[in-house]
């Protein structure tokens, strides 16, 4: 499929391939959506090198073809060829419109010599005793050309304006897009890597606090499989609203991986990171979810966080890793909470008897 969707394909060999794809799909219990089915129908038929080497790697690898790695493979392969992105190519589409405004411009040139020109060749011929109305009738004419020309000039300018407006906002919404993540709307791990680098050297250099939360949904399988990926999106989606409303004003809400979110907390020890994280927990728990399709109730959502606070010079990895530490802890102990990388330090945590 790479290049072309709607590529000319006899009927009985796109059957076959289709055929494959869909036995391969199904090995690797990858839902038959139309983003997934154009990624293994390009599997199956060889077309993109690169793709094949990627999904027979992952098969080798036993790795699951979860939501994201889905995500992945299409937004790697198949979406920079389907020529139907609105974000489209902009070398391509900045070349048309400078071409066009050239062309108009010089368009724009010429008229106005040939109009001064026809305009001077009637009025060379104008001698004293002329009668002056077939003069005034000529000029008449030329000036109505004139006019004519520049109307036509004038709508191409303001097309040409408006497709210049129009790649404009393409690209920013495309560096947009660059730092968000579509599902949640979220900062993505990339601009999350990017504001945690200037958090920790502005941490170090005024000597003030840094705290990450991380927050894990739970059982979020069991979403998926009870009521479909979609509604596990929606959990994913109200979960992302709820740190978004909470940590977006005082820091930054990321979504780090596939149901894993974080809090970037710049001025935050770990006390107060923590009421932040339980407050976040709270207003999860305390949410009721309907299913859009049918209004019907969809069991609670409960998430586990883990809290760390950043040490001096460490990695931002370092520190992450600490607060993962927490999330597995909290799972451990029966998840639906909050443990810091203090908790783990402390007593109360360390022996399996605690979670009873
Ligand atoms: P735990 O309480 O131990 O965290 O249980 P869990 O079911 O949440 O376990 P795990 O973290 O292993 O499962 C994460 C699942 O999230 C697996 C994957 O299919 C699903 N997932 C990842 N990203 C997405 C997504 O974008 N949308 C949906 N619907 N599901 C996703
Ligand atoms: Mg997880
Ligand atoms: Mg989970």
């Amino acid at each position: 499929m790479s290049g072309d969707l709607f590529g000319d394909m006899d009927v009985e060999y796109a059957t076959s391939i289709a055929d494959r794809a869909i036995r391969s799909m199904s090995q690797q219990f990858v839902p038959v959506t139309p983003g997934n089915f154009s990624v293994w129908f390009d599997y199956a038929m060889g077309t993109s090198p690169a793709l094949r080497k990627t999904i027979d790697i992952l098969i080798g690898n036993k790795r699951t073809f979860d939501a994201s790695v889905n995500r992945e493979l299409y937004a790697t392969f198949v979406k920079p060829h389907a020529g139907s992105d609105t974000t489209g190519d902009f070398p391509d589409q900045l070349q048309g419109v400078i071409s066009s405004a050239k062309e108009f411009l010089a368009t724009a040139i010429s008229d106005n010599r040939t109009q001064i020109e026809a305009l001077d060749a009637v009025t060379s011929q104008v001698h004293a005793n002329d009668d002056p109305r077939p003069i005034i009738e000529r000029l008449v004419a030329e000036l109505a050309r004139v006019n004519e020309r520049a109307t036509a000039l004038e709508t191409n300018f303001i097309e040409t304006t408006q497709e210049l407006d129009r790649i404009r906002d393409s690209l920013r919404a495309a560096e947009e897009r660059s730092n968000t993540d579509a599902l949640t709307g979220l900062a993505n791990r990339r601009s999350m890597d990017e504001f945690f680098r200037s958090a920790q050297i502005a941490a170090m250099e005024k000597d003030a606090s840094l705290s990450i939360l991380m927050i894990d949904i739970d059982h979020f399988k069991k979403f998926n499989d009870t009521w479909g990926h979609q509604v596990g999106d929606q959990v994913l989606r109200l979960v992302a609203k709820v740190l978004q409303d909470i940590v977006g004003e005082v820091g930054l809400a990321a979504r780090y991986g596939g149901e894993e979110l974080i809090g970037v907390l710049p001025g935050f020890d770990l006390a107060a990171c923590t009421e932040l994280a339980e407050h976040i927990r709270l207003r999860i728990s305390e949410a009721r979810l309907t299913r859009r399709t049918t209004g019907q109730a969809i069991s609670s959502v409960t998430v586990s966080i883990g809290v760390a606070q950043f040490r001096l010079a460490e990695s931002a990895e370092a520190m992450i890793e600490r607060c993962d530490r927490g999330l597995y802890e909290a799972k451990r102990l029966g998840r639906n909470r909050t443990i810091t990388e203090a908790d783990i330090e402390g007593e109360t945590v360390k022996n399996d008897t605690a979670a009873a």
